[in-house]
């Protein structure tokens, strides 16, 4: 060997021992085995790493190491057939029972087959790594929990969670205020049940993106620090919510409700129909606001339901006296609950006299069930303080159901009791919300069935406000009257529908609202009304009723106005049924019978 030769082999042997320092040192586990698994070599990393799986504390041979965490990798490796390759890559092995605390979790291990008989296999502490990516996972998960399903809007936590940073902004750090709207379809459960729920769906996608569209861009952001922005989230079922930042005054924030309410009364196109869907509006201004989100959420849901009971597609703006008014009707409603459970409710009949030839009242032309509530604190509570309550909490169901039962069961005791003496017809209040429910003709024609009635001897009364409402209520008018009862018209004079649309409706008699008849003797304009009323239902073979006569002299004026009928305390104020009887017996002796 020369100088030079020596040398260069001295070199070779330098290189090799770095190697082997290299591989020594290195930061991964590195390992050469048999193909039986028996370790030839490995390194200090690669103990330490799989010495927690050693179970007696040999590392002799690689797959009985992993015996218990890769149970699968001694039938991979004898059935890799090619005579070299990767036999696995990147395999995680949980350390489980087996890691030590701090150390370890997770191992990452990777094989390769040399050659015909040796393998290599690297193993790695892939805790980190498993750590960030059970991050990842989180935030995707969370920002899932924070995304409504179907429209991919914010949904109701995400839009709490940006409402209570933006409340905890220090006071007076920007000049302008934000305002929260909460909106609510208007008898969205009606269109549910009219179309479907695919068809309900798709709507509620479209009046989101609609919301979207209506407000400024970006729709979907808040700039805490900058104090602007917008946030549009869908909160529940029908309900959706918009943040507006960095508003002015209130007034700024009233307008683009305005806006959104005018881009959100367009109809909708649906495949196979155009639908119409309204929405009521709660604003709260954030000078209103208390500290909480969930708070003045609320509160904008009270003013909301304020904007529903002024008759629904509109927005009116939260003032803290509306809060106690809606504890109010919350008790009333949880109370009601009971009411119905627990026989609390009853109904009164007030007389309709029918106004006979030469002065005589009929006493048996009909009467109206009313319903009355004995609560056990407040006393007997009158319908207007619970009717509109029942509505909107969905017990009108089981209340109209009751009234109507009820009624039609003692009518029919009636009959059997007094023959032809009784009361002729039976008048019973409609709700909105009933005329809403598509099971409402089959309901009626079984209580119909059940206690043996004629139709005609059954009359619905609706408000004209409500009758001349929508396409349904119209739909659902001609379907009650295919069964042959009744319908009337309440309170007519009070609504919106005039007499030359009185011809639109399906009803048989038209009862003219007691603010006309109460003034039908002082009063010419209003005698005049009533008049023309009379005339005009005549002329379409309606019948009149003439509502809370107290008078005398207002029962002849309508008399001579020719209403048909008459109702008032002047003939009696409502009675329960037992009363009834007693009055009708009265009024059937022949001294009275040309009274009034
Ligand atoms: P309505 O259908 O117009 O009923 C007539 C109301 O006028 C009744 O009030 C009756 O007691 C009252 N009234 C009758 N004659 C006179 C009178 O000469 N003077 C005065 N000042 N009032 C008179 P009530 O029982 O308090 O019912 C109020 C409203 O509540 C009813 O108005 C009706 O719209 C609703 N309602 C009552 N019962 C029911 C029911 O079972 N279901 C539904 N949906 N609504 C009902
Ligand atoms: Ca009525
Ligand atoms: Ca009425």
């Amino acid at each position: 060997m020369t100088h030079d030769e020596i040398a260069q082999h001295a070199d070779k042997i330098d290189a090799y021992e770095a190697l082997v320092q290299f591989l020594y040192r290195a930061p991964i586990g590195l390992v050469q085995a048999g193909l039986d698994g028996t370790v030839d070599m490995l390194n200090p990393m690669s103990s330490s790493l799989l010495m927690p799986l050693a179970r007696d504390g040999s590392l002799d041979n690689l797959f009985t190491v992993l015996q218990d965490v890769a149970p699968q990798l001694r039938e991979l490796a004898a059935s890799f057939a090619e005579p070299s390759g990767v036999v696995c890559e990147g395999l995680r092995l949980p350390l489980g029972d087996a890691a030590t605390p701090g150390g370890p979790q997770v191992l990452s291990l990777s094989v390769l087959k040399l050659d015909g008989t040796r393998l290599m296999a690297t193993v790695t502490d892939a805790t980190a790594e498993m750590l960030r990516e059970q991050e990842r996972l989180a935030r995707r998960l969370k920002s899932q929990a924070r995304t409504d399903a179907l429209t991919r809007m914010p949904n109701r936590e995400a839009l709490l969670e940006q409402l209570q940073q933006m409340l905890a902004r220090p006071a007076g750090e920007t000049s302008s205020g934000f305002a929260l709207l909460f909106l609510n379809c208007d008898r969205f459960r009606q269109i549910n049940d009219a179309h479907g729920q695919a068809v309900g769906d798709r709507l509620l996608v479209q009046v989101g993106e609609r919301i979207r569209a209506a407000l400024r861009p970006p729709s979907d952001r808040i700039d805490l620090a900058a104090g602007s922005g917008q946030l549009a989230a869908r909160t529940g079922a029908d309900e959706f919510a918009v943040v507006l930042d960095g508003m002015r005054r209130r007034e700024d924030a009233e307008r683009v409700a305005a806006r959104l309410l005018d881009a959100l009364a367009k109809p909708h196109q649906l495949p196979g129909q155009d639908i119409t869907c309204r929405l009521s509006m709660g604003l709260v201004w954030s000078d209103d606001a208390g500290g909480l989100a969930g708070e003045m959420l609320r509160d904008a849901s009270i003013a909301m339901v304020e904007a529903k009971r002024a008759g629904g597609a509109r927005c009116v703006v939260f003032e803290t006296a509306m809060r106690e008014r809606a504890a109010r009707r919350a008790d009333i409603e949880a109370d009601l609950r009971l009411a119905l459970a627990d026989d609390q409710l009853f109904v009164v009949y007030q007389p309709v006299v029918g106004f006979a030839p030469a002065g005589t009242v009929d006493h048996a032309a009909g009467v109206e069930a009313l319903v009355r509530w004995r609560h056990p604190v407040r006393g007997i509570v009158p319908p207007i303080d619970f009717i509109q309550v029942a509505e909107e909490s969905g017990l009108i169901g089981a209340l109209g159901d009751f009234v109507l039962r009820r009624s039609c069961r003692d009518f029919a005791a009636w009959q059997r009791e007094l023959g032809p003496g009784a009361p002729r017809l039976i008048a019973v209040n409609l709700s909105r919300a009933q005329l809403g429910q598509a099971d409402l003709p089959a309901t009626v024609a079984a209580v119909l069935r059940e206690v043996g009635m004629q139709p005609q001897q059954l009359q619905l009364e609706v408000t004209e406000s409500l009758a001349a409402q929508d396409q349904q209520v119209q739909e659902r008018l001609h379907e009650l009257k295919a069964l042959g009862i009744r319908l009337a018209l309440d309170d007519f004079g009070t609504g919106y529908s005039s007499l030359s649309s009185l011809h639109l409706l399906p009803v048989d008699t038209v009862k003219i609202d007691r603010s006309f008849v109460c003034q039908a003797d002082t009063s010419n304009h209003h005698r005049v009304l009533i008049e023309a009323t009379v005339k005009v239902a005549q002329s379409l073979g309606m019948n009149t009723v003439a509502e809370g006569i107290e008078t005398e002299a207002q029962a002849r004026v309508v008399r001579e106005l020719h209403c048909a009928k008459g109702q008032g305390y002047l003939f009696s104020r409502p009675l329960p049924s037992g009363d009834l009887l007693d009055w009708l017996a009265a009024t059937a002796a022949p001294s009275s019978a040309a009274a009034a």
